[in-house]
Parts: C-alpha cells; sequence; structure tokens
C-alpha cells in the first residue's frame, strides 16, 4: 500500500501506480534556474532552483500548473540518479532549492536525500495534503515548508479534488509542519519555517474565511500568502477573481489579525503569470 499521501491508495507502486499515476520512478517536468516567481522570502536576490515534478496527488480540475499537475511525462530518475543529477548544481547560484509538487515521490525523494546534501534551504512546495508521519520523515532533509490550504469545505475539496477529508488532514499536516520549523528569517530571507499559501478561489470567498480562521485559530504566528491570481483554465470555475472579492478576503485577514505575509495584488491575475511548460 502507498502511504506517499493521505489517499493511501491500495497499490505496490512497483509494479502499479494509485490515484496519482507515478510509479517507483522520479517524474520530472521542468527546471528551472533562478527562478523568482515566488514569494520574495523564499527567491531572495537569486532566485529558486525550481524543480517542477511531473503528476500530482490532488489534480484539482482548476489546476493553474494543469499541464504537469495532469501528465506524468518527463525525465525519469531512480533516487540514486536523481542524487547524481542534484550534485551537479552549483547551488551558490540559488538562494532554495525547491521541489514542486513532491508528495507522490516523497518516499522516493527520502531516499534521494540520503545520497545528495544541499547547502542551501531546501522548499517543499506543496499542496497541503499530506500523511503527518511521512512529513515528519521528510523534514530531516528539507527547512522551509510551503504548503497550501486551500479548502475549509470539504464538498468544495470533494467537488475539485476528489478528496472528501482535505480539511482536516491538510490542517493536521501543516500544524506539524509548524511544530517540526519554526521560522527563520535573516534580513527578509527565510532559511527555515512554513509558508501557507492560500489561493482564493471565485465564487467561493466563504471557503477562504474559514481557511483563514482556523490558521488563525491552530497555528501559531503563522505566515500567510493569500493569492487573488487565479486564472481560468476550462469551465470548473470560468471566471477570474473581482477585486471586490479580492478586497474582502484581504479585509478579513486583516480583521482576525492574520497581517504576516504576502496579499496578492490583482494585477498579477493573468495568464502570463503562469509558468509555460
Ligand atoms: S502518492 Fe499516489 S499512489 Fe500514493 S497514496 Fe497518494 S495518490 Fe495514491
Amino acid at each position: 500500500m502507498c502511504k506517499d499521501c493521505p489517499r493511501f491508495c491500495q497499490v505496490d507502486r512497483k509494479i502499479s501506480s494509485g490515484y496519482c499515476g507515478a510509479k517507483n520512478k522520479i517524474v520530472v517536468s521542468k527546471i528551472i534556474e533562478n527562478f523568482m516567481w515566488e514569494e520574495p522570502c523564499i527567491t531572495g536576490d537569486k532566485g529558486t532552483l525550481a524543480i517542477f515534478f511531473a503528476g500530482c496527488n490532488l489534480k484539482c480540475k482548476y489546476c493553474q500548473n494543469y499541464k504537469i499537475s495532469n501528465s506524468l511525462q518527463g525525465e525519469e530518475y531512480s533516487p540514486e540518479e536523481f542524487a547524481k543529477y542534484l550534485n551537479r548544481f552549483d547551488y551558490s547560484k540559488y538562494n532554495t532549492l525547491e521541489f514542486i509538487s513532491p508528495t507522490h515521490f516523497t518516499s522516493l525523494l527520502i531516499e534521494t536525500f540520503k545520497k545528495f546534501k544541499c547547502s542551501i534551504p531546501v522548499v517543499w512546495n506543496s499542496g497541503g495534503y499530506e500523511n503527518v508521519e511521512k512529513i515528519k520523515e521528510i523534514s530531516a532533509f528539507v527547512d522551509i515548508f510551503l504548503p497550501d490550504f486551500k479548502y475549509s469545505d470539504n464538498k468544495l475539496a470533494e467537488k475539485f479534488s476528489l478528496v472528501n477529508n482535505y480539511c482536516e488532514i491538510s490542517l493536521q499536516a501543516i500544524k506539524e509542519m509548524s511544530l517540526l520549523k519554526k521560522n527563520i528569517i535573516e534580513k527578509g530571507v527565510m532559511r527555515q519555517g512554513v509558508l501557507i499559501r492560500h489561493l482564493i478561489l471565485p465564487g467561493y470567498i466563504k471557503n477562504s474565511y474559514n481557511v483563514l480562521d482556523l490558521i488563525k485559530n491552530n497555528i501559531p504566528n503563522p505566515i500567510i500568502s493569500i493569492m487573488g491570481q487565479f486564472t481560468p483554465i476550462n469551465d470548473s470555475i470560468s471566471r477570474t477573481l473581482s477585486p471586490l472579492e479580492n478586497k474582502a478576503v484581504l479585509e478579513h485577514a486583516q480583521k482576525i489579525g492574520l497581517n504576516n505575509g504576502y496579499f496578492q495584488d490583482l494585477a498579477s491575475a493573468k495568464k502570463d503569470y503562469i509558468p509555460k511548460f
């Protein structure tokens, strides 16, 4: 049984695959050096070495990176091969090494880290739907957790991400991340910690209010990033966020005292903000 994520698919990935479609090889869709399209505390002035893994354990219907989240095409590596590949980079050129959508490869990446030591902070950028036991294991190698907290409403999670327990499972995972990695920020750059992201879904601002309330009530001194950049890619949600919706969510964050972090300008809500794959 695969335990890399809380779907716990009844599969042996050496011979078969589950919801995410991944087997026993790491699949990398794209690598972007000096990637700057993340929060400034992650990119610093040199950017991140961004590794986009193919596939996803959530596959949200509105996914902004749908071209890679819905496909398992890319370069395939065993953990040994991937460690060798990562060892080739000059890490003085980047602020962080960022793994984007890595959850469905957690066990293979733990094996990779046993053969690869990174000299800069490693960022685990995930959809938030994580198995707490695996988070504990990977935390030995990861410095910064960058989870989404997408849904407070499991009906929405079911509708868009085919999972009926996202809220409680992700909250538990983020709580664990916060216990494991206290925030350390030097000159505006995160060296260790947790940055919680929330993408506001157009038409569903109550979901956002409740996500923010849950963060406020469960995570001590959280650093958050509220994103208003939603770009429709199909009919699942077919419009961008209105300025009024964005304002309402940001005001709610302020009202409940969540003011440490990033609050996105709606000017970035366009397709060319999404990396091209
Ligand atoms: S990582 Fe993939 S195979 Fe494993 S439990 Fe999650 S969805 Fe299923």
